[in-house]
């Protein structure tokens, strides 16, 4: 496994790579790697011939009140993972070098930008889709792959990709647990012991949702009643949104007819969670 800091570097890896009929797939991470980003390159090897982990905590997604200085870097860690998953390049450029002095060129996706994450992280999704798509120039990767745990952020590179004719599939893979049903999270490490306890509230929370759900209860409003209840009897949380919204879409639903993603975002003591579901009539 190769380690390249350089983008040049990587650009005219990825392009022999390609001359010579080598699949590309890219794993975009911010590192602090778990099992949620291995099981994404777990599934990248069984689809590419050069598997591509970036590993670069982007500040330009991260509002100025947010935990850019404190977000865990473990770029040693993370490469012995990455190792033993088959990963054959981790690429980690510097900040200065991705975003050079005058740098002054953003990708905006306009509407399913707007709600959810959107409405409370101003600037974030700009980030997101601005370094995705350099790093989509850079590695230019036939398929990326990306978590449904942030399920905007999916909806919104999928929207880029389509919008701007990107030549690269994008593809969503499930949330990967804790055994208690916590998403897993590189922030998961912020939570003090107590605060863990209280984290399990988001999943058991979903999971009452979906049973609901399945006997029949299709408003939003009492499913979401639900939810609250659940979440906020917990000690040290505190919801930011808990909303149920169409799956392309992302606009309210009021009432799920087909199919609806409940999306959460929850402070727990001052780390911000974020988890989702589907509802859907066929669900397991
Ligand atoms: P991050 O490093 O948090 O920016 O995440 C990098 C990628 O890993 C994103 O596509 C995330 O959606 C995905 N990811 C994060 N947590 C999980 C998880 N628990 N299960 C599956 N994918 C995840």
């Amino acid at each position: 496994m190769k380690i390249i800091k350089d983008i040049l570097e990587m650009q005219v890896m990825a392009e022999e790579s390609r001359r010579s009929g080598k699949k590309i797939a890219l794993v975009p991470t911010m590192g602090a790697l778990h099992q949620g980003h291995l099981s994404l390159m777990d599934y990248g090897r069984t689809k590419a011939d050069l598997l591509v982990v970036s590993i670069f905590v982007n500040p330009i997604q991260f509002g100025p009140k947010e935990d850019f200085g404190k977000y865990p870097r473990d770029l040693q860690g993370d490469s012995l993972l990455t190792a033993k998953r088959g990963v054959d390049i981790i690429f980690s450029p510097e900040a200065k070098d991705f975003y050079p002095d005058l740098f002054q060129t953003y990708v905006m996706v306009e509407q399913v930008t707007q709600p959810l994450c959107g409405a409370v992280r101003p600037g974030h999704f700009r980030g997101v889709t601005t370094v995705v798509c350099k790093l989509f120039h850079i590695v230019k990767p036939h398929l990326a792959i990306f978590g449904q745990k942030d399920f905007q952020q999916l909806i919104v590179i999928q929207q880029m990709a389509k919008d701007l004719n990107m030549d690269v599939e994008v593809i969503g893979r499930p949330t990967v647990r804790e055994a208690d049903g916590l998403a897993m999270s590189s922030r998961n490490r912020y939570l003090s012991p107590e605060e863990r306890v209280s984290a399990r509230s988001l999943s058991w929370a979903l999971k009452e949702a979906q049973v609901l759900f399945r006997k029949g209860e299709r408003k939003t409003e009492v499913l979401l009643d639900r939810v609250s209840g659940l979440i906020g009897r917990e000690p040290a949380t505190r919801i930011e949104y808990a909303r149920i919204c169409h799956p392309r879409t992302l606009e309210d639903l009021t009432v799920v007819k087909d199919q609806g993603v409940l999306a959460l975002a929850v402070w727990v003591g001052s780390t911000r969670l974020i988890d989702n579901c589907l509802l859907e009539d066929n669900q397991e």
